[in-house]
């Protein structure tokens, strides 16, 4: 099983779709296992959302 620390090392190559499989597989276990990483997981796509999101007029 992925550790903590190995889970977030690995968030950036799975959002990037450049993983194996296999690690693949072994980072949705993690994820559906461990709740913080689960947390971890959605603040990241929120922070990338909006870093990507164009800046909106005031
Ligand atoms: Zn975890």
């Amino acid at each position: 099983m992925l550790r903590c620390v190995e889970f977030v090392e690995q968030v950036t190559e799975m959002e990037e779709g450049a993983s194996r499989p296999l690690a693949r597989l072994w980072f949705q276990l993690h994820r559906l296992a461990c709740r913080y990483c689960r947390r971890y997981l959605r603040q990241m796509r929120a922070v990338r959302e909006v870093m990507q999101a164009p800046a909106s007029p005031e």
